[in-house]
């Protein structure tokens, strides 16, 4: 899928929107939430555009894999690894998505709910 004019994430992407950037390669960029619900909050996106999780197969298993460790490397690195972290991905309107590019939010810091919806 072509990268969106119109999608925020995309222009992050493309350096458009400046953001907070904490680590980038060939496949994902991670930045810094605009408005972090933790003391640490960081956002792990692919390069490529992908509305949502629904649009993800077994084809992106290893983008999806190389998002998920990164986050683990990322907690390492932020120094919640001990205490423990959530991995959140929202899809969709009820699922409280409200950016239509895939991200995978690393949540820590502070005591999380356990709470799930
Ligand atoms: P979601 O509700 O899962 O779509 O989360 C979207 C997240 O993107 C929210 O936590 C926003 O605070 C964050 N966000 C939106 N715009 C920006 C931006 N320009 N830079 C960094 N984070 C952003």
């Amino acid at each position: 899928m072509e990268n969106q004019m119109d999608c925020i994430f995309c222009q992050i992407v493309s350096g458009k929107i400046p953001s907070d950037v904490i680590y980038q390669d060939e496949e994902v960029i991670a930045f810094r939430d605009i408005n972090p619900q933790c003391p640490v909050h960081i956002l792990v996106i692919p390069r490529e555009h992908f509305t949502s999780l629904i649009d993800i197969t077994s084809h992106e298993a290893s983008l999806m894999g190389h998002m998920i460790s990164l986050a683990n490397q990322l907690a390492r690195d932020e120094a919640i690894s001990d205490s423990g972290y959530r991995l959140v991905i929202n899809c969709g309107k009820q699922g409280g998505q409200l950016v239509p590019h895939l991200h995978l939010h690393l949540l820590g810091g502070r005591q999380l709910s356990g709470q799930l919806g």
